[in-house]
């Protein structure tokens, strides 16, 4: 066992912050961590029994390191590094080129939103810019069922294509790419491509290789049990299933109107449930990891491009997916300028107003109760990490939204850790499900109230 403590161990993954990206296995210099499944569904940083000789490195390249040094760099400083000649910023939107609306005609019946992921990865390998991809794909490993792989061909690419809301981690990839021959791109989600930028900054190799960021626009990471409760809910074998497909659209109807399925092993039989059967997971904080409440990179902003879904009228009424896209650099603006030209792409401009309307409810939680949230965990002793946003005072009643939240979002936890069994599972978070609704819809009220006689919220 170490000796001493890895920092990251002391100041991030002992006040639940740790998100698994594992950049901090990938530089410890005494190869003192590893990556683990929690008890909660989540893969987090452990100590081996490698002696840990202290030296912060760890730290240095952590999304969520809750006491940076003077030389480690935030979201702002770190865009100053990579997105250097960048034209437009927005405070809640970061650098930019542009921003779209649209899909790829080839890419999005077998993506997840408009399939630009896809289109941008396939248009790197076709311009000779990188030989691989890494992205997250099947697992071969039996306790997961996704994971970070790389791949060399656009063929493959084809296969795994979509979301996947399950816990992944870099850890073993940051190393490997350093091995390979040619460069690569890789997808992430905000803390992720936050990871990436810092370990780049600590080593150059990592700046020469990886050309390219597919940055995935992320409403909070999802714990294991996410994906265990909605295959319960589908009618699954309990724990006996694969292929869990997050996003199986309807073209009939509205994007948001999607489905989850996965394969039930002893029948073979794929199970299917619509989203709406089992109401609203990503609001509530259902499952979802505890550092999310502590990002406000709602827009994943390190990234060369951020891809997201265009919950946006008239695009959310189109059940076959529209992306949401922000180019944040030349080789980004080029592909989608060529992908419109060429008629493989449908991209419309967006204005900024529409393009933070799209991600609305991301905004008003990650940004505005961000503050709320602070302020409840350090007074039972946790830290948090340092937040660009500005500290003001919320209303009490989107207060009483955000506390009910938390509780939400840790019950639903411990409830699944406990029992997992969806009808079990649904009989406990009843009561909390209920408040929680309760307390919101008052909160529009209140906010429709105050605005109708002309009062700011
Ligand atoms: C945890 C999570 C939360 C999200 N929350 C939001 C949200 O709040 N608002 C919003 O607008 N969009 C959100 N998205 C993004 C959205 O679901 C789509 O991923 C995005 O719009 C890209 O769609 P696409 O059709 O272009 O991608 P595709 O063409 O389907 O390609 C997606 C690519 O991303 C890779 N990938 C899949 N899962 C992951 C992962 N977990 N980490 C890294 N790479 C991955 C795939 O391998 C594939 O290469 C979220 C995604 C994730 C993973």
């Amino acid at each position: 066992m170490s000796l001493l403590k890895p920092l990251v161990l002391t100041k991030v993954v002992e006040h639940d912050l740790c998100i698994g990206c594992g950049a901090c296995i990938s530089v410890c210099p005494s190869k003192a961590l590893d990556i683990t499944w929690n008890n909660y569904g989540f893969l987090v940083a452990q100590a081996n029994e490698n002696r840990c000789d202290n030296d912060g490195a760890c730290l240095n390249v952590c999304p969520f390191n809750t006491e940076p040094n003077e030389s480690y760099q935030n979201e702002d400083g770190l865009a100053i590094q990579y997105l250097s000649g960048v034209p437009l910023y927005h405070p809640k939107i970061g650098h930019y080129n542009s921003l779209y609306a649209g899909y790829s005609h080839k890419h999005r019946e077998s993506s997840s939103s408009g399939g630009i992921g896809t289109y941008i990865y396939e248009k790197l390998f076709d311009l000779g810019i990188i030989k691989h991809v890494v992205t997250v794909g099947d697992s071969n490993k039996p306790d997961a069922h996704y994971q970070y792989k790389v791949v060399s061909s656009k063929e493959e690419l084809l296969t795994i294509s979509k979301t996947r809301y399950h816990p992944v981690t870099l850890a073993t990839v940051l190393t490997e790419i350093k091995e390979l021959d040619g460069d690569v791109a890789i997808s992430g989600v905000g803390c992720f491509i936050k990871a990436i930028r810092l370990a780049q900054n600590n080593d150059p190799s990592l700046k020469e290789k990886i050309k390219f960021l597919v940055g995935i626009i992320c409403g909070g990471v999802k714990s294991t049990f996410f994906t265990e409760y909605l295959a319960d809910k589908a009618g699954a074998t309990s724990n006996q299933f694969s292929n869990p497909e997050y996003r199986v659209k309807d073209p009939e109807s509205t994007a948001s109107d999607y489905g989850f399925s996965c394969i039930d092993n002893p029948t073979k039989i794929r199970k299917i449930i619509k989203m709406r059967q089992v109401g609203d997971m990503w609001g509530s904080g259902l499952f979802k990891a505890n550092a999310c409440d502590f990002c406000d990179d709602v827009t994943t902003e390190l990234a060369d491009i951020s891809l997201g879904d265009a919950w946006l009228s008239p695009y959310d009424q189109d059940g076959r997916g529209h992306n949401v896209a922000v180019s944040r650099s030349n080789i980004a603006d080029q592909i989608l300028q060529q992908g419109l030209i060429s008629g493989e792409l449908e991209l419309e401009e967006l204005s900024q107003e529409s393009f933070l309307a799209s991600q609305q409810g991301s905004f008003n939680h990650r940004h505005d109760g961000i503050n709320t949230r602070i302020e409840m965990v350090k007074r039972i002793g946790m830290a948090t990490p340092p937040t660009r946003v500005m500290p003001t005072p919320l209303p009490f009643y989107l207060q009483l939204v955000q506390k009910a939240r938390r509780c939400t979002r840790a019950k639903s936890l411990q409830i699944w850790a406990l029992h997992k069994n969806s009808i079990v599972f649904d009989k406990n978070m009843k009561l909390e499900k209920l408040k929680l609704k309760v307390i919101t819809k008052l909160s529009h009220v209140i906010r429709r109230a105050k605005s109708s006689i002309g009062i700011k919220s």
